[in-house]
């Protein structure tokens, strides 16, 4: 049995229960994990294995299989996947700094990996995206 870090009170197992992974930033239900409640403080706790490798899933599918243009949280979701400061993003992506600046603030919701980029501010091309995994 394990023991709530918060209280110190007894957790209980939720299994098979789709958990909304809110802290990505990303609108992504994950299912199959198992979920720990404390009983005494009410706590909630998860444990996501593997989650190194399910962000390269998450952002090799906004890079490659999303159409249209990325949003602003998804944007984020990248830049912080790859541990990169704006300025360095801006860099690989060859605009200026301010740019990444109003896609982050949503201001600006631009960018797209491999479709059509009309009507995009300031298009991307496919080449430039980072790429995920293997
Ligand atoms: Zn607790």
């Amino acid at each position: 049995m394990e023991i709530c870090r918060e209280c110190g009170g007894k957790i209980k197992v939720i299994k098979n229960k789709p958990y909304k992974y809110d802290e990505c930033g990303l609108d992504v239900i994950i299912i199959g994990l198992n979920q720990y409640e404390c009983k005494k403080c009410k706590e909630l706790f998860v444990e996501i294995p593997r989650i190194n490798e399910l962000h390269r899933v998450l952002g090799g599918i906004l890079c490659k299989e999303k159409k249209g243009l990325l949003e602003a949280n998804e944007i984020k979701f990248l830049r912080k996947d790859l541990h990169l400061q704006s300025k360095d993003f801006a860099k690989i992506l060859g605009i200026s700094p301010s740019t990444v600046s109003r896609w982050k603030s949503g201001l600006t919701k631009r960018a797209r990996s491999s479709c059509s980029c009309t009507g995009s501010p300031e298009p991307i091309p496919s080449g430039r995206w980072p790429t995920f995994g293997s």
